[in-house]
Protein backbone atom coordinates (compact mmCIF):
# COMPACT_ATOMS: atom_id res chain seq x y z
CA UNK A 1 0.00 0.00 0.00
CA UNK A 2 1.05 3.53 -0.85
CA UNK A 3 2.99 5.78 2.04
CA UNK A 4 4.75 8.75 2.81
CA UNK A 5 2.66 11.12 1.03
CA UNK A 6 1.24 14.34 2.65
CA UNK A 7 -2.43 13.15 2.03
CA UNK A 8 -3.67 10.26 4.84
CA UNK A 9 -6.61 7.94 3.14
CA UNK A 10 -8.89 6.17 5.77
CA UNK A 11 -11.31 3.64 5.39
CA UNK A 12 -14.86 4.48 6.29
CA UNK A 13 -15.04 0.63 7.47
CA UNK A 14 -13.44 1.10 11.09
CA UNK A 15 -11.80 4.99 10.28
CA UNK A 16 -8.05 3.70 10.04
CA UNK A 17 -5.69 5.28 8.18
CA UNK A 18 -4.81 2.64 5.02
CA UNK A 19 -2.63 4.48 3.21
CA UNK A 20 -0.62 8.26 2.16
CA UNK A 21 -0.48 9.03 -1.24
CA UNK A 22 1.29 12.28 -2.64
CA UNK A 23 -0.98 15.89 -3.60
CA UNK A 24 0.26 16.81 -7.01
CA UNK A 25 1.59 20.77 -6.67
CA UNK A 26 0.17 23.23 -9.49
CA UNK A 27 3.51 22.39 -11.13
CA UNK A 28 2.93 18.58 -11.68
CA UNK A 29 -0.24 19.07 -12.44
CA UNK A 30 0.48 21.47 -15.58
CA UNK A 31 2.95 18.75 -16.35
CA UNK A 32 0.49 16.27 -16.79
CA UNK A 33 -1.68 18.49 -18.55
CA UNK A 34 1.63 19.15 -20.68
CA UNK A 35 1.77 16.06 -21.70
CA UNK A 36 -2.01 15.17 -22.39
CA UNK A 37 -2.05 17.74 -25.03
CA UNK A 38 1.11 15.63 -26.09
CA UNK A 39 0.08 12.32 -26.37
CA UNK A 40 -3.52 13.88 -28.05
CA UNK A 41 -1.27 14.60 -31.24
CA UNK A 42 -0.66 10.96 -31.28
CA UNK A 43 -4.17 9.59 -30.75
CA UNK A 44 -6.08 11.68 -32.46
CA UNK A 45 -4.46 9.82 -35.71
CA UNK A 46 -5.08 6.36 -34.41
CA UNK A 47 -7.77 4.46 -36.73
CA UNK A 48 -10.80 4.65 -33.95
CA UNK A 49 -11.15 0.29 -33.95
CA UNK A 50 -7.75 -0.13 -32.91
CA UNK A 51 -7.95 2.50 -29.89
CA UNK A 52 -11.07 0.51 -29.47
CA UNK A 53 -8.60 -2.14 -29.21
CA UNK A 54 -7.25 -0.85 -25.89
CA UNK A 55 -10.14 -0.24 -24.59
CA UNK A 56 -11.04 -4.07 -25.17
CA UNK A 57 -7.47 -5.08 -23.52
CA UNK A 58 -8.46 -2.85 -20.40
CA UNK A 59 -11.71 -4.60 -20.21
CA UNK A 60 -9.79 -7.90 -20.08
CA UNK A 61 -7.13 -6.31 -17.05
CA UNK A 62 -11.00 -5.38 -15.10
CA UNK A 63 -11.66 -8.83 -15.85
CA UNK A 64 -8.63 -10.19 -14.48
CA UNK A 65 -8.54 -7.99 -10.92
CA UNK A 66 -12.70 -7.67 -10.86
CA UNK A 67 -12.03 -9.26 -7.15
CA UNK A 68 -9.35 -7.08 -6.11
CA UNK A 69 -10.30 -3.65 -7.72
CA UNK A 70 -14.07 -4.68 -6.27
CA UNK A 71 -12.71 -4.84 -2.76
CA UNK A 72 -10.86 -1.92 -2.88
CA UNK A 73 -13.57 0.13 -3.27
CA UNK A 74 -15.32 -1.01 -0.94
CA UNK A 75 -12.26 -0.53 1.52
CA UNK A 76 -12.14 2.77 0.40
CA UNK A 77 -16.08 3.70 0.20
CA UNK A 78 -17.60 1.60 2.99
CA UNK A 79 -19.92 0.36 0.65
CA UNK A 80 -20.81 -3.47 0.04
CA UNK A 81 -18.84 -5.94 -1.49
CA UNK A 82 -21.76 -6.59 -3.69
CA UNK A 83 -21.55 -2.84 -4.86
CA UNK A 84 -18.12 -2.73 -5.31
CA UNK A 85 -17.81 -5.58 -7.33
CA UNK A 86 -21.06 -4.14 -9.51
CA UNK A 87 -19.02 -1.20 -9.90
CA UNK A 88 -16.13 -3.02 -11.52
CA UNK A 89 -18.37 -4.34 -13.58
CA UNK A 90 -20.05 -1.45 -15.19
CA UNK A 91 -16.57 -0.46 -15.57
CA UNK A 92 -16.03 -3.77 -17.38
CA UNK A 93 -19.58 -3.09 -19.20
CA UNK A 94 -18.29 0.58 -20.66
CA UNK A 95 -15.64 -0.87 -22.11
CA UNK A 96 -17.51 -3.44 -23.99
CA UNK A 97 -20.00 -0.78 -24.94
CA UNK A 98 -16.69 1.62 -25.93
CA UNK A 99 -15.07 -1.28 -28.20
CA UNK A 100 -18.23 -1.40 -30.36
CA UNK A 101 -18.65 2.04 -30.56
CA UNK A 102 -14.98 2.23 -31.60
CA UNK A 103 -16.34 1.00 -35.24
CA UNK A 104 -19.75 3.44 -34.91
CA UNK A 105 -18.52 7.00 -34.70
CA UNK A 106 -20.95 7.72 -37.33
CA UNK A 107 -21.69 10.61 -38.49
CA UNK A 108 -24.95 11.92 -41.20
CA UNK A 109 -25.22 12.96 -45.08
CA UNK A 110 -27.28 15.91 -45.84
CA UNK A 111 -28.78 16.41 -49.26
CA UNK A 112 -27.25 20.02 -50.55
CA UNK A 113 -29.65 22.89 -51.72
CA UNK A 114 -27.12 22.77 -54.62
CA UNK A 115 -26.10 20.84 -57.49
CA UNK A 116 -23.11 18.87 -57.92
CA UNK A 117 -23.00 19.25 -53.87
CA UNK A 118 -22.91 16.80 -51.15
CA UNK A 119 -22.81 17.73 -47.27
CA UNK A 120 -21.53 15.76 -44.35
CA UNK A 121 -20.77 15.47 -40.58
CA UNK A 122 -17.80 14.65 -39.36
CA UNK A 123 -17.09 13.69 -36.03
CA UNK A 124 -13.26 14.59 -34.59
CA UNK A 125 -11.17 14.14 -31.34
CA UNK A 126 -12.06 17.05 -29.16
CA UNK A 127 -8.74 17.24 -27.52
CA UNK A 128 -7.35 16.18 -23.44
CA UNK A 129 -10.59 15.73 -21.14
CA UNK A 130 -10.56 16.93 -17.69
CA UNK A 131 -12.33 14.07 -15.62
CA UNK A 132 -13.36 15.42 -11.98
CA UNK A 133 -15.13 12.63 -10.16
CA UNK A 134 -17.21 11.80 -6.67
CA UNK A 135 -16.31 9.55 -3.97
CA UNK A 136 -19.24 7.59 -3.80
CA UNK A 137 -18.64 5.94 -7.73
CA UNK A 138 -14.74 6.09 -7.44
CA UNK A 139 -13.81 4.63 -10.82
CA UNK A 140 -16.95 3.48 -12.78
CA UNK A 141 -18.05 7.33 -13.19
CA UNK A 142 -13.98 7.54 -14.57
CA UNK A 143 -14.73 4.13 -16.86
CA UNK A 144 -17.95 6.00 -18.56
CA UNK A 145 -15.94 9.01 -19.18
CA UNK A 146 -12.43 7.57 -20.00
CA UNK A 147 -13.23 4.42 -22.02
CA UNK A 148 -15.68 7.01 -24.51
CA UNK A 149 -13.11 9.39 -24.60
CA UNK A 150 -10.13 6.91 -25.22
CA UNK A 151 -12.19 5.56 -28.45
CA UNK A 152 -13.07 9.25 -29.78
CA UNK A 153 -9.14 10.14 -29.82
CA UNK A 154 -9.30 11.79 -26.80
CA UNK A 155 -6.29 11.87 -23.88
CA UNK A 156 -7.63 12.20 -20.29
CA UNK A 157 -6.60 14.18 -17.12
CA UNK A 158 -8.67 12.38 -13.94
CA UNK A 159 -9.16 14.39 -10.67
CA UNK A 160 -10.55 11.56 -8.52
CA UNK A 161 -11.78 12.51 -5.30
CA UNK A 162 -9.44 13.03 -2.51
CA UNK A 163 -11.35 10.61 -0.34
CA UNK A 164 -10.88 7.94 -2.84
CA UNK A 165 -7.57 8.66 -4.18
CA UNK A 166 -6.45 4.51 -3.69
CA UNK A 167 -9.14 3.32 -6.46
CA UNK A 168 -7.91 5.68 -8.93
CA UNK A 169 -4.10 4.36 -8.76
CA UNK A 170 -5.43 1.23 -8.68
CA UNK A 171 -7.10 2.17 -12.03
CA UNK A 172 -4.05 3.72 -13.44
CA UNK A 173 -1.74 0.67 -12.85
CA UNK A 174 -4.73 -1.28 -14.92
CA UNK A 175 -4.70 1.01 -17.81
CA UNK A 176 -1.16 1.30 -17.72
CA UNK A 177 -0.75 -2.69 -18.06
CA UNK A 178 -3.52 -2.88 -21.21
CA UNK A 179 -1.03 0.36 -22.74
CA UNK A 180 2.16 -2.18 -22.53
CA UNK A 181 0.33 -5.38 -24.09
CA UNK A 182 -1.04 -2.35 -26.77
CA UNK A 183 2.29 -1.87 -27.76
CA UNK A 184 2.38 1.51 -29.13
CA UNK A 185 -0.39 4.12 -27.27
CA UNK A 186 1.43 7.48 -26.43
CA UNK A 187 2.99 8.13 -22.76
CA UNK A 188 0.47 10.55 -21.09
CA UNK A 189 -2.89 9.23 -22.23
CA UNK A 190 -4.12 9.19 -18.86
CA UNK A 191 -3.00 10.75 -16.04
CA UNK A 192 -4.14 10.81 -12.43
CA UNK A 193 -3.69 14.20 -10.24
CA UNK A 194 -4.36 14.22 -6.52
CA UNK A 195 -5.57 16.60 -4.65
CA UNK A 196 -8.79 18.86 -3.74
CA UNK A 197 -10.86 21.36 -4.59
CA UNK A 198 -7.52 23.54 -5.42
CA UNK A 199 -6.38 20.47 -7.69
CA UNK A 200 -9.65 20.06 -9.39
CA UNK A 201 -9.86 23.95 -10.32
CA UNK A 202 -6.08 23.83 -11.84
CA UNK A 203 -8.02 21.23 -14.09
CA UNK A 204 -10.93 23.17 -14.91
CA UNK A 205 -9.04 26.65 -15.20
CA UNK A 206 -6.40 25.20 -18.05
CA UNK A 207 -7.47 26.07 -21.88
CA UNK A 208 -5.83 23.11 -22.88
CA UNK A 209 -9.00 20.79 -22.00
CA UNK A 210 -11.74 22.08 -24.07
CA UNK A 211 -14.07 19.24 -22.33
CA UNK A 212 -14.22 19.36 -17.68
CA UNK A 213 -16.39 16.39 -16.97
CA UNK A 214 -17.75 17.05 -13.82
CA UNK A 215 -19.38 14.81 -11.30
CA UNK A 216 -19.99 15.93 -7.68
CA UNK A 217 -22.30 18.03 -5.50
CA UNK A 218 -24.64 20.68 -6.94
CA UNK A 219 -21.92 23.29 -4.74
CA UNK A 220 -19.18 22.30 -7.18
CA UNK A 221 -21.28 23.10 -10.03
CA UNK A 222 -21.94 26.05 -9.68
CA UNK A 223 -18.17 27.02 -9.28
CA UNK A 224 -17.08 24.68 -11.95
CA UNK A 225 -19.65 25.44 -14.80
CA UNK A 226 -19.23 29.27 -15.13
CA UNK A 227 -15.22 28.83 -14.53
CA UNK A 228 -15.35 26.99 -17.60
CA UNK A 229 -17.55 28.53 -19.57
CA UNK A 230 -15.56 31.81 -18.96
CA UNK A 231 -12.62 30.25 -20.96
CA UNK A 232 -15.32 28.70 -23.52
CA UNK A 233 -14.49 25.66 -22.83
CA UNK A 234 -17.60 22.94 -22.36
CA UNK A 235 -18.66 21.31 -19.20
CA UNK A 236 -20.36 18.06 -18.65
CA UNK A 237 -22.09 18.12 -15.27
CA UNK A 238 -23.22 15.20 -13.20
CA UNK A 239 -24.58 16.65 -10.05
CA UNK A 240 -27.04 16.05 -7.49
CA UNK A 241 -30.42 14.24 -6.95
CA UNK A 242 -33.17 14.61 -4.94
CA UNK A 243 -34.98 11.66 -6.66
CA UNK A 244 -38.59 10.35 -5.83
CA UNK A 245 -40.98 7.23 -6.07
CA UNK A 246 -44.46 7.67 -6.76
CA UNK A 247 -46.51 4.91 -5.83
CA UNK A 248 -49.97 4.86 -7.26
CA UNK A 249 -52.91 2.72 -5.53
CA UNK A 250 -52.64 0.08 -8.10
CA UNK A 251 -48.96 -0.82 -7.55
CA UNK A 252 -47.83 -3.96 -7.07
CA UNK A 253 -46.55 -3.04 -3.42
CA UNK A 254 -44.54 -6.20 -3.03
CA UNK A 255 -42.05 -5.28 -5.21
CA UNK A 256 -42.24 -1.89 -4.66
CA UNK A 257 -41.20 -2.37 -1.15
CA UNK A 258 -37.71 -4.19 -2.61
CA UNK A 259 -37.11 -1.27 -4.77
CA UNK A 260 -37.70 1.61 -2.50
CA UNK A 261 -35.04 -0.51 -0.26
CA UNK A 262 -32.85 -1.11 -2.65
CA UNK A 263 -32.82 2.45 -3.89
CA UNK A 264 -33.21 4.23 -0.38
CA UNK A 265 -31.02 2.58 1.68
CA UNK A 266 -28.31 0.80 -0.62
CA UNK A 267 -24.47 2.03 -0.54
CA UNK A 268 -25.79 3.42 2.48
CA UNK A 269 -28.21 6.45 0.32
CA UNK A 270 -24.89 8.09 -1.34
CA UNK A 271 -25.89 7.18 -4.15
CA UNK A 272 -26.76 10.16 -6.95
CA UNK A 273 -29.80 8.33 -7.56
CA UNK A 274 -30.99 7.09 -4.56
CA UNK A 275 -34.45 7.13 -3.83
CA UNK A 276 -34.84 10.22 -1.01
CA UNK A 277 -38.72 11.03 -1.41
CA UNK A 278 -41.48 8.75 -1.42
CA UNK A 279 -44.81 10.14 -2.94
CA UNK A 280 -47.22 7.75 -1.98
CA UNK A 281 -51.31 7.67 -2.92
CA UNK A 282 -53.08 7.92 0.52
CA UNK A 283 -55.43 4.89 -0.16
CA UNK A 284 -52.33 2.58 0.52
CA UNK A 285 -50.36 4.47 2.72
CA UNK A 286 -51.63 2.55 5.60
CA UNK A 287 -50.26 -0.32 4.25
CA UNK A 288 -47.29 0.62 2.65
CA UNK A 289 -45.72 2.08 5.45
CA UNK A 290 -45.92 -0.49 7.96
CA UNK A 291 -44.67 -2.94 5.76
CA UNK A 292 -41.65 -0.35 4.71
CA UNK A 293 -41.10 0.17 8.31
CA UNK A 294 -40.72 -3.18 9.30
CA UNK A 295 -38.67 -4.38 6.36
CA UNK A 296 -36.39 -1.17 7.87
CA UNK A 297 -35.99 -3.24 11.15
CA UNK A 298 -34.61 -6.02 9.38
CA UNK A 299 -32.09 -4.60 7.46
CA UNK A 300 -28.31 -6.11 8.56
CA UNK A 301 -25.92 -2.71 8.78
CA UNK A 302 -22.47 -3.52 9.46
CA UNK A 303 -19.15 -4.06 8.20
CA UNK A 304 -18.99 -3.98 4.03
CA UNK A 305 -16.79 -6.85 3.33
CA UNK A 306 -19.10 -9.16 5.22
CA UNK A 307 -21.68 -11.59 3.63
CA UNK A 308 -25.18 -10.74 4.30
CA UNK A 309 -24.53 -7.09 5.14
CA UNK A 310 -26.89 -4.62 2.90
CA UNK A 311 -25.87 -1.20 4.40
CA UNK A 312 -22.20 -0.08 5.13
CA UNK A 313 -21.01 2.83 6.90
CA UNK A 314 -21.17 6.63 5.72
CA UNK A 315 -17.83 8.00 3.84
CA UNK A 316 -16.96 10.03 7.37
CA UNK A 317 -18.00 11.92 9.72
CA UNK A 318 -19.09 15.23 7.84
CA UNK A 319 -21.79 12.48 6.09
CA UNK A 320 -23.09 11.50 9.42
CA UNK A 321 -23.54 15.18 10.61
CA UNK A 322 -25.19 16.14 7.78
CA UNK A 323 -27.76 13.70 7.90
CA UNK A 324 -27.72 14.53 11.81
CA UNK A 325 -28.34 18.28 11.15
CA UNK A 326 -30.78 17.56 8.59
CA UNK A 327 -32.82 15.15 11.30
CA UNK A 328 -33.18 18.32 13.43
CA UNK A 329 -34.57 20.18 10.14
CA UNK A 330 -36.73 17.37 9.79
CA UNK A 331 -38.00 17.43 13.34
CA UNK A 332 -38.06 21.34 13.22
CA UNK A 333 -40.27 21.37 10.72
CA UNK A 334 -42.51 19.49 11.79
CA UNK A 335 -41.80 15.75 10.00
CA UNK A 336 -41.81 12.31 12.45
CA UNK A 337 -38.36 10.48 12.33
CA UNK A 338 -38.33 6.17 12.56
CA UNK A 339 -34.46 5.49 12.69
CA UNK A 340 -31.30 7.60 11.81
CA UNK A 341 -29.28 7.07 14.87
CA UNK A 342 -25.70 6.17 14.75
CA UNK A 343 -24.91 2.44 15.44
CA UNK A 344 -21.90 0.44 16.54
CA UNK A 345 -20.01 3.73 17.99
CA UNK A 346 -18.20 1.47 20.53
CA UNK A 347 -17.07 -1.06 18.26
CA UNK A 348 -15.81 1.58 15.52
CA UNK A 349 -15.43 4.54 17.41
CA UNK A 350 -13.91 6.50 14.58
CA UNK A 351 -16.43 5.02 11.77
CA UNK A 352 -20.00 6.07 11.33
CA UNK A 353 -22.27 3.52 10.74
CA UNK A 354 -26.58 4.76 11.21
CA UNK A 355 -29.71 3.14 10.99
CA UNK A 356 -31.54 4.50 7.61
CA UNK A 357 -33.85 6.78 8.43
CA UNK A 358 -37.54 7.16 7.37
CA UNK A 359 -39.13 10.58 8.18
CA UNK A 360 -42.92 11.04 7.18
CA UNK A 361 -43.58 14.92 6.16
CA UNK A 362 -46.90 17.16 6.22
CA UNK A 363 -45.55 18.85 3.23
CA UNK A 364 -42.76 19.32 0.48
CA UNK A 365 -40.57 21.59 3.06
CA UNK A 366 -36.87 23.21 2.57
CA UNK A 367 -35.04 20.07 3.98
CA UNK A 368 -36.94 17.79 1.39
CA UNK A 369 -35.68 20.00 -1.41
CA UNK A 370 -31.95 19.74 -0.50
CA UNK A 371 -30.23 16.36 -1.61
CA UNK A 372 -28.79 15.08 1.84
CA UNK A 373 -26.11 12.52 1.24
CA UNK A 374 -27.16 9.72 3.49
CA UNK A 375 -29.82 7.54 4.04
CA UNK A 376 -32.44 9.73 4.90
CA UNK A 377 -36.25 9.08 3.04
CA UNK A 378 -38.70 11.15 2.91
CA UNK A 379 -42.57 10.16 2.88
CA UNK A 380 -45.31 12.22 1.29
CA UNK A 381 -49.09 11.61 0.55
CA UNK A 382 -50.80 12.25 -2.61
CA UNK A 383 -54.46 12.38 -3.47
CA UNK A 384 -54.01 12.71 -7.67
CA UNK A 385 -51.58 12.09 -9.70
CA UNK A 386 -51.31 16.04 -11.01
CA UNK A 387 -50.41 17.15 -7.42
CA UNK A 388 -48.12 13.87 -7.06
CA UNK A 389 -46.07 15.03 -10.62
CA UNK A 390 -46.34 18.68 -9.05
CA UNK A 391 -44.70 17.23 -5.98
CA UNK A 392 -42.47 15.19 -7.32
CA UNK A 393 -41.04 18.07 -10.23
CA UNK A 394 -41.44 20.68 -7.28
CA UNK A 395 -37.53 20.41 -6.09
CA UNK A 396 -34.58 22.22 -7.55
CA UNK A 397 -32.84 18.89 -8.86
CA UNK A 398 -33.53 16.64 -12.05
CA UNK A 399 -31.84 13.24 -11.52
CA UNK A 400 -33.90 10.01 -11.15
CA UNK A 401 -37.42 9.05 -10.83
CA UNK A 402 -39.85 6.56 -11.13
CA UNK A 403 -43.88 5.31 -10.86
CA UNK A 404 -44.40 2.12 -9.29
CA UNK A 405 -48.65 1.17 -10.95
CA UNK A 406 -49.93 -1.33 -13.01
CA UNK A 407 -52.22 1.25 -14.87
CA UNK A 408 -50.76 2.09 -18.56
CA UNK A 409 -52.35 5.72 -18.49
CA UNK A 410 -50.62 6.69 -15.25
CA UNK A 411 -47.37 4.77 -16.20
CA UNK A 412 -47.51 6.77 -19.59
CA UNK A 413 -48.41 10.04 -18.37
CA UNK A 414 -45.56 9.79 -15.75
CA UNK A 415 -43.37 9.84 -18.59
CA UNK A 416 -44.80 12.08 -21.02
CA UNK A 417 -43.40 15.96 -21.39
CA UNK A 418 -46.48 16.68 -18.85
CA UNK A 419 -44.73 13.91 -16.41
CA UNK A 420 -41.13 13.67 -14.73
CA UNK A 421 -39.30 16.21 -15.48
CA UNK A 422 -35.92 14.15 -14.59
CA UNK A 423 -33.44 12.67 -17.06
CA UNK A 424 -33.74 9.33 -15.94
CA UNK A 425 -37.51 8.36 -15.73
CA UNK A 426 -38.73 4.21 -14.52
CA UNK A 427 -41.88 2.45 -14.15
CA UNK A 428 -41.99 -0.03 -11.91
CA UNK A 429 -38.39 -0.11 -10.90
CA UNK A 430 -36.56 2.40 -8.69
CA UNK A 431 -35.07 5.61 -9.53
CA UNK A 432 -31.13 3.79 -8.81
CA UNK A 433 -28.76 1.48 -10.36
CA UNK A 434 -28.70 2.46 -14.06
CA UNK A 435 -26.77 0.26 -16.90
CA UNK A 436 -24.49 1.73 -19.07
CA UNK A 437 -26.43 1.23 -22.26
CA UNK A 438 -29.03 4.60 -21.83
CA UNK A 439 -27.47 7.77 -21.44
CA UNK A 440 -27.08 9.37 -17.77
CA UNK A 441 -27.78 12.41 -16.39
CA UNK A 442 -30.09 15.30 -15.28
CA UNK A 443 -31.64 18.24 -16.00
CA UNK A 444 -31.51 21.79 -13.74
CA UNK A 445 -29.09 21.44 -10.46
CA UNK A 446 -28.52 18.20 -11.85
CA UNK A 447 -26.47 19.84 -14.42
CA UNK A 448 -27.87 18.55 -17.42
CA UNK A 449 -25.53 16.41 -18.67
CA UNK A 450 -25.21 13.05 -19.78
CA UNK A 451 -22.77 10.18 -19.75
CA UNK A 452 -22.60 6.64 -20.63
CA UNK A 453 -24.15 4.95 -23.45
CA UNK A 454 -26.51 6.22 -26.18
CA UNK A 455 -25.26 9.36 -28.11
CA UNK A 456 -23.36 10.24 -25.39
CA UNK A 457 -19.62 9.67 -26.61
CA UNK A 458 -20.76 13.15 -29.01
CA UNK A 459 -19.58 15.20 -26.22
CA UNK A 460 -16.20 14.02 -26.50
CA UNK A 461 -15.60 15.20 -30.04
CA UNK A 462 -16.11 18.26 -32.34
CA UNK A 463 -18.43 17.70 -35.25
CA UNK A 464 -17.51 19.64 -38.62
CA UNK A 465 -19.70 20.23 -41.37
CA UNK A 466 -18.15 19.51 -44.31
CA UNK A 467 -19.75 20.53 -48.33
CA UNK A 468 -17.71 18.79 -51.58
CA UNK A 469 -18.42 20.55 -54.83
CA UNK A 470 -18.01 17.72 -57.35
CA UNK A 471 -19.62 20.05 -60.35
CA UNK A 472 -17.92 22.31 -62.77
CA UNK A 473 -19.72 25.34 -61.64
CA UNK A 474 -20.14 27.82 -58.53
CA UNK A 475 -23.43 27.77 -57.21
CA UNK A 476 -23.91 29.62 -54.10
CA UNK A 477 -26.33 28.27 -51.44
CA UNK A 478 -30.04 30.67 -51.11
CA UNK A 479 -29.63 31.19 -55.04
CA UNK A 480 -26.72 34.50 -54.25
CA UNK A 481 -25.29 35.88 -57.24
CA UNK A 482 -22.20 37.15 -57.11
CA UNK A 483 -20.94 37.74 -60.36
CA UNK A 484 -18.06 39.94 -61.04
CA UNK A 485 -17.75 41.96 -64.28
P1 LIG B 1 -18.05 16.94 -4.03
O1 LIG B 1 -18.75 17.97 -4.83
O2 LIG B 1 -17.65 17.28 -2.64
O3 LIG B 1 -16.69 16.51 -4.78
C1 LIG B 1 -16.71 15.95 -6.07
C2 LIG B 1 -15.39 16.21 -6.76
O4 LIG B 1 -15.28 17.59 -7.07
C3 LIG B 1 -14.17 15.89 -5.89
O5 LIG B 1 -13.17 15.32 -6.71
C4 LIG B 1 -13.74 17.25 -5.38
O6 LIG B 1 -12.39 17.35 -5.03
C5 LIG B 1 -14.05 18.11 -6.60
N1 LIG B 1 -14.25 19.54 -6.32
C6 LIG B 1 -14.89 20.10 -5.27
N2 LIG B 1 -14.91 21.44 -5.41
C7 LIG B 1 -14.29 21.72 -6.58
C8 LIG B 1 -13.99 22.93 -7.27
N3 LIG B 1 -14.32 24.13 -6.77
N4 LIG B 1 -13.35 22.84 -8.45
C9 LIG B 1 -13.00 21.66 -8.96
N5 LIG B 1 -13.24 20.48 -8.35
C10 LIG B 1 -13.88 20.52 -7.16
O7 LIG B 1 -18.95 15.62 -4.06
P2 LIG B 1 -18.78 14.25 -3.27
O8 LIG B 1 -19.11 14.46 -1.83
O9 LIG B 1 -17.47 13.61 -3.61
O10 LIG B 1 -19.91 13.36 -3.96
C11 LIG B 1 -21.26 13.42 -3.61
C12 LIG B 1 -22.03 14.31 -4.56
O11 LIG B 1 -21.81 13.92 -5.90
C13 LIG B 1 -23.53 14.21 -4.35
O12 LIG B 1 -24.11 15.48 -4.46
C14 LIG B 1 -23.97 13.29 -5.48
O13 LIG B 1 -25.33 13.41 -5.83
C15 LIG B 1 -23.07 13.72 -6.58
N6 LIG B 1 -22.91 12.69 -7.60
C16 LIG B 1 -23.51 12.89 -8.80
C17 LIG B 1 -23.44 11.91 -9.78
C18 LIG B 1 -24.14 12.06 -11.11
O14 LIG B 1 -23.80 11.31 -12.02
N7 LIG B 1 -25.07 12.98 -11.27
C19 LIG B 1 -22.70 10.74 -9.54
C20 LIG B 1 -22.07 10.59 -8.32
C21 LIG B 1 -22.18 11.57 -7.35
Amino acid sequence: MASGGDLAVHSPIDGREIARVRHDDAAAVQKKIGAAVKAFQVWRDVPAPRRGELIRLLGQELRTHKEALGRLVTLETGKILQEGLGEVQEMIDICDFAVGLSRQLYGLTIVSERPGHRMMETWHPLGPIGVISAFNFPVAVWSWNAALAFVCGDPVVWKPSEKTPLTALACTRLFARAMNVFGDAPDGLLSVVIGGHEVGEAVVDDSRLPLISATGSCRMGQVVGPRVAQRFGRSLLELGGNNAMIVAPSADLEIAVRAILFSAVGTAGQRCTSLRRLIVHRDIYDDLIPRLKAAYGSIAIGDPLVDGTLVGPLIDERGFTGMQKALEQVRAEGGAVTGGCRVFEDKFPEAFYVQPAIAEMDGQTDIVRTETFAPLLYVLVYGDLAEAIALHNGVPQGLASSIFTNDMREAERFLSSAGSDCGIANVNIGPSGAEIGGAFGGEKETGGGRESGSDAWKAYMRRATNTINYSNELPLAQGISFNVG
